[in-house]
C-alpha cells in the first residue's frame, strides 16, 4: 500500500485507502461491464445493484428501522437546511432551532424564511463553548419540530446524546459525525449530512426521514425539494450524484469490515481523547470547548502565541501532516479527525505536536 500523508481536513475530508484502491481498480471497467460506474446509466440493472447495496448497507450501519426512507440527494447539507422546513413544517407555522454553532446558525437563517423560529438556547455569548444546562431551553410545544447539528464542525462542540424535546420531532444535522458510532435512528424525525466528512465524496447528501411525515410539503415546495417526490422515485426522480454514491456504498462495506459502528464508536473516542489529552497537558496548546461536548471529529486548538500558527501550519505540511488551520472565519488550529483518519495519524500528530512546542515553547 501507498504511503500518503496524513490529511486533517475537515471535508472533503480522508477516505480510507481500501476504498480508494477499490476504486481505482474498478474505474476503467466495472466488474466485467466495460464500463466505469460513471458512465453507467443511473436506470441500468448494473447501478441499479450499486444503490440498492449502498441503500441495504447504510441501512445496517445504523440499524434504520423500516418505517424510515433513506434518501441519497443532491445540494450538499445547506440545501437541507430550506428542505426541512419545506417538507416538515407539516401545517404548522413555528420551529424549535439550538444555536451551538456557525452551522446552527445557518439553518436558522434558512428556516426564518419558512417560519417562525424559536431559539431553544443560545451559545453565542459563551463563544460556541459549551450549552447551557438543559432547565433553562427553551422548547415550544406548537413547533413542528426541533432542530439542533448534533455537532459543530467549526467550533468543535458536540452533543454526544440527543437532547431531550418530549413528543417534538427532534431534527438534527449530523454532516460531521454521522458513522462515527452507533445512533438510536429512532429518537429522530429525520437526520440529515453531506457527504463529504465520514460518508464519501462531496456531491452527495444522505437524508432519513421517518415515513409518516411525508406529502405535507409546503405547495410552493419545487419538486427537486421535495422529500416525498424524491423518496417515492428511489432518490432518482432525476440524474442523482452516480459516482459518489457508488463510493459511499465502498465506504459503507469497509465500515461494516472495520467491525460497524460500535467498533469506529471505540476507536473514535479513544483517538479524540489522545488528541485532546496531549492538548490539555501542554500550556503551549489549549482547547477551549466544555469537556461534556468536546467533539470526537473535529478538535480545535490555538497556540499560547499565536504568531506560531502560520510556522506551525508549514512545519506540519512538511511533516506529512495537512490541512491543519482552522476555518477561516474562526482562525487557530483544527484536527479533523473523521473514520478514515488511522490511530497512527492522530499519534503522529501528536508527537509532531510535543515536539514543535520542545522547539518553540
Ligand atoms: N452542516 C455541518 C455541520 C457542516 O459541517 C457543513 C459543512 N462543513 C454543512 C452543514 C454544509 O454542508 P454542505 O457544504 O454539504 O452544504
Amino acid at each position: 500500500m501507498m504511503s500518503r500523508p496524513y490529511n486533517f481536513s475537515a471535508g472533503p475530508a480522508m477516505i480510507p485507502m481500501a476504498v480508494l484502491e477499490q476504486a481505482q481498480a474498478e474505474l476503467l471497467d466495472w466488474r466485467g461491464t466495460g464500463m466505469s460506474v460513471m458512465e453507467m446509466s443511473h436506470r441500468g440493472k448494473e447501478f441499479t445493484q450499486i444503490a440498492e447495496e449502498a441503500d441495504a448497507d447504510l441501512r445496517e450501519l445504523l440499524a434504520i428501522p423500516t418505517n424510515y426512507r433513506v434518501m441519497f440527494l443532491q445540494g450538499g447539507a445547506s440545501s437541507q437546511f430550506s428542505m426541512i422546513p419545506l417538507n416538515l413544517l407539516c401545517g404548522k407555522t413555528q420551529a424549535d432551532y439550538f444555536n451551538t454553532g456557525i452551522w446552527s446558525q445557518k439553518a436558522i437563517a434558512e428556516a426564518k424564511r419558512y417560519c417562525s423560529v424559536n431559539i431553544v438556547t443560545d451559545s453565542t455569548a459563551n463563544k460556541f463553548t459549551t450549552i447551557a444546562d438543559p432547565t433553562t431551553w427553551l422548547l415550544n410545544p406548537d413547533a413542528a419540530y426541533v432542530h439542533y447539528a448534533a455537532n459543530e464542525t467549526i467550533n468543535g462542540l458536540e452533543m454526544h446524546t440527543p437532547p431531550d424535546v418530549g413528543n417534538v420531532p427532534l431534527i438534527t444535522d449530523m454532516s460531521s459525525t454521522i458513522l462515527s458510532r452507533p445512533i438510536d435512528v429512532s429518537r429522530f424525525a429525520a437526520i440529515y449530512a453531506g457527504a463529504q466528512k465520514n460518508i464519501g465524496p462531496a456531491g452527495l447528501t444522505v437524508v432519513i426521514v421517518r415515513e409518516d411525515l411525508l406529502g405535507q410539503a409546503l405547495p410552493f415546495t419545487p419538486t427537486m425539494f421535495n422529500y416525498k417526490v424524491m423518496a417515492d422515485e428511489n432518490s432518482m426522480y432525476n440524474t442523482p450524484p452516480t459516482y459518489t454514491w457508488y463510493l459511499a456504498g465502498l465506504v459503507f462495506k469497509w465500515l461494516k469490515e472495520q467491525g460497524g459502528l460500535v467498533a469506529m464508536g471505540k476507536q473514535n473516542q479513544h483517538k479524540s481523547q489522545l488528541l485532546y489529552q496531549a492538548i490539555d497537558g501542554s500550556d503551549f496548546y489549549n482547547n477551549a470547548i466544555d469537556h461534556r461536548y468536546r467533539s470526537w471529529m473535529n478538535i480545535p486548538f490555538t497556540l499560547a502565541d499565536e504568531a506560531l500558527e502560520k510556522p506551525f501550519l508549514a512545519a506540519a505540511k512538511q511533516a506529512g501532516l495537512l490541512a491543519l488551520a482552522g476555518h477561516r472565519t474562526v482562525g487557530g488550529l483544527r484536527a479533523s479527525i473523521y473514520n478514515a483518519m488511522p490511530e497512527a495519524g492522530v499519534c503522529a500528530l501528536i508527537s509532531f505536536m510535543q515536539a514543535f512546542e520542545k522547539s518553540h515553547g
